[in-house]
């Protein structure tokens, strides 16, 4: 389990609710492939760390301020965040999509004009959304966490919302009763996030963990284990 060293040589923020990266069960505690894989790397790097779950926008605002060392949140690395974050090599590639209420009858954007669409503060999905709003014509609600931002969509008062295809396919296999209308626009791999110019070490260290993960087959099990499973 992941424990809470007072002393630890790290603070690192995740999400508050990100499955398969990252989710709590009974108990409190949080699972999924970034708890895992940084547990992974910490053991192989002999590093020790506190895991800070947080909004998505928060974790990265933290971490901009200094407050945390690292964030690993399914987080896109993209050119925009490259000014003010250095990541880890790539360890997992995904794409924005669309998805819409189970019986809805929207099948594209050009669906969406003057209509609601609910968004994640601070995310790549509400990057790409705001990129084509003012070509579709709709307008926009914000939510700091995925499943508020479902349920937004569920219950109808907003028509869709846009997340990333890993956890939106995850989370309607395990229930949430949307469905995914387009193809995945590109957003970037995932990556771990330290502040600029601030904790090489750590980010050296993740990756030479990463690629010892990768090479002993931790990394496919890891993987494997959250593809297979349910929440
Ligand atoms: N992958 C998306 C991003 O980087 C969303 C991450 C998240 O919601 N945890 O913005």
């Amino acid at each position: 389990s992941v424990t809470a060293h007072a002393d630890a040589d790290y603070t690192i923020a995740t999400d508050t609710t990100f499955a398969p990266f990252e989710f709590q069960v009974k108990g409190g505690q949080y699972r999924g492939i970034d708890i895992d894989l940084l547990k992974a790397i910490a053991k192989k790097e002999h590093f020790t760390y506190q895991l800070k779950a947080l909004s998505f926008n928060a974790a990265v605002q933290q971490l901009s301020a200094n407050q945390v060392d690292g964030v690993i949140a399914g987080m896109n690395i993209t050119s925009a965040r490259e000014a003010t974050f250095d990541f880890s090599k790539p360890y997992y590639t995904s794409g924005v999509v669309m998805a819409v209420a189970q019986k809805s009858p929207i099948e594209t954007m050009a669906n969406l004009k003057g209509k609601t669409v609910a968004l994640k503060t601070g995310t790549a999905g509400a990057t790409y959304a705001k990129s084509v709003q003012a070509k579709y014509g709709f307008k926009i609600k914000y939510f700091n966490d995925s499943n508020n931002m479902y349920n937004d969509v569920k219950v109808g008062n907003s028509v869709a919302c846009f997340e990333d295809y890993p956890v939106m396919s995850y989370g309607i296999k395990n229930g949430i009763p949307l469905k995914i209308v387009s193809k995945q626009h590109d957003a970037g791999d995932y990556g771990f996030a330290v502040k600029k110019g601030k904790n090489a070490k750590l980010l050296r260290q993740f990756n030479a963990g990463l690629a010892a993960i990768k090479a002993d087959g931790t990394y496919d099990k890891i993987i494997n284990h959250y593809l297979h499973a349910k929440e």
